[in-house]
């Protein structure tokens, strides 16, 4: 076992930590305040060969592993969530679902958009009526000739009305006869396909969330990613969703680790009682115990990320329950570490004009986004008790 960073990984952090010093720290308040999209930052870090990088060789990306991704995503998370998101789904999410599943054609087109174009895919899975819940997903893909038309609702969608490339969690029909959930790949602009109400989010406010809404959109059936094939659809496309939860989560560790790093900082400056308040132990053991809970996430997503296993095409994808402890643990962790470092800066961490207040509202969405808390515990506990639960019971 090594814990040591390669000289190409450290030159990844590097570059990325440069970008985040040099660019993103500072305009992190104009995306969140202005609700913009990071446009400038998505460019740079095309042009650093950051954006898709797990993309393999034949598609024109690097064929780097997910840990390299991860490495990007944790770094440029120390200075701007949203664009630490944008580095998630250009390297994995419904980009992990196209190239372990999709065709050629698709895995060509969606590497081009995000490489050449500075596309991030979204992925839609959530309804009004479908969350947690997600088999109770009632967005339809009925076959006519040779075409579906698709016909439903999602909400709370990343990148809605921004993304080129959606992959939709449908249930396929056949005449009357449902063939099951699976995935299919529907373009902005496809006729029928439009975007609803735009989400009042409490953070990560640079990436709009939205609706998508379908009535009958018709697209052609090489559009489908992953076919309604019984349960081995959905089990399909949930392992090809694996990556994202450990990008969230590499996002979650940055956004606590910049934090904690900024508290650093401000305790060696701050004094009270003529002191500097790093000398309070009271302070200090609060700091290391944020030290611990840090360097125990990104253990969990280190891990997760390495130990991928191999899915279809050579694609590499963290396990459920691997992916769900880094998630249902850095989620938690990450909450609780910028919540602490806020405190380090009483008022001033309260104020808007330091960026503690928009990284907690950030860092707050890890324990709901991409499946809740909750949700990763349960299915930590099917592999603890190696069953799986009926939740509808
Ligand atoms: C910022 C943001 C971005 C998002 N981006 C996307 C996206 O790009 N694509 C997408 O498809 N979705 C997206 N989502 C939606 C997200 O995945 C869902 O919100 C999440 O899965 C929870 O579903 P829900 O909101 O319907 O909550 P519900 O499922 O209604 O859950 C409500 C509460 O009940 C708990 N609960 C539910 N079932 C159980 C159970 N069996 N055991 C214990 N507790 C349970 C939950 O943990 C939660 O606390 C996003 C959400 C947010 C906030």
């Amino acid at each position: 076992m090594d814990f040591q960073l390669s000289d190409e990984q450290k030159r990844i952090v590097e570059t990325v930590d440069e970008m985040g010093r040099k660019e993103f720290a500072a305009q992190a308040s104009r995306w969140d305040e202005n609700h913009e999209y990071p446009w400038e930052n998505i460019e740079l870090l095309r042009e650093a060969n950051i954006l898709g990088m797990t993309i393999p060789t034949e598609y024109g990306g690097q064929g780097r592993p997910l840990i390299d991704a991860i490495l990007a995503i944790e770094t440029a998370a120390k200075y701007c969530g949203v664009t630490a998101r944008i580095i998630v789904e250009t390297n994995m999410g419904a980009l992990g679902c196209v190239m372990a599943f999709g065709t050629d054609e698709q895995r060509k087109l969606v590497a081009h958009r995000i490489l050449d174009q500075g596309d991030k895919p979204a992925i839609a899975m959530t309804e009004p009526e479908a969350g947690t819940a997600l088999t109770d997903l009632q967005t339809r893909a009925d076959k006519k000739g040779n075409t579906y038309v698709i016909n439903g609702t999602k909400h709370w969608i990343t990148g809605g009305g921004v993304s080129v490339t959606n992959l939709i969690f449908v249930r396929f029909f056949d005449d009357a006869k449902e063939l099951g959930i699976g995935g299919i790949l529907v373009d902005r602009g496809a006729p029928g396909f439009t975007f609803g109400r735009v989400e009042k989010a409490l953070g990560l406010r640079g990436i709009p969330e939205t609706e998508l809404i379908f009535k009958d959109c018709e697209v052609p059936e090489e559009n489908v990613v992953v076919p309604g094939d019984g349960s081995e659809g959905f089990k399909n496309l949930m392992y090809g969703y694996n990556g994202q939860r450990v990008g969230a989560s590499a996002v979650a560790l940055g956004i606590a680790q910049g934090a904690h790093n900024l508290a650093i900082d401000w305790m060696k400056k701050r004094k009270a009682f003529g002191r500097s308040i790093s000398e309070f132990q009271g302070l200090q053991w609060m700091m290391a115990e944020a030290e611990m809970e840090l360097n125990a996430a990104r253990l969990l997503i280190y891990k997760a990320a390495c130990n991928a296993r191999d899915l279809p095409n050579n694609v590499k994808l963290p396990y459920m329950d691997e992916s769900s402890m880094a998630k249902a643990y850095t989620g938690h962790a990450s909450f609780k570490v910028v919540s602490d470092s806020l405190q380090m800066f009483g008022a001033y961490g309260y104020s808007q004009d330091m960026p503690l207040e928009r990284m907690l509202r950030d860092v707050r969405m890890f324990q709901i986004g991409g499946g809740t808390t909750q949700a990763q515990l349960n299915m930590i506990a099917r592999s603890v008790f190696r069953r799986k639960f009926d939740l509808r019971k």
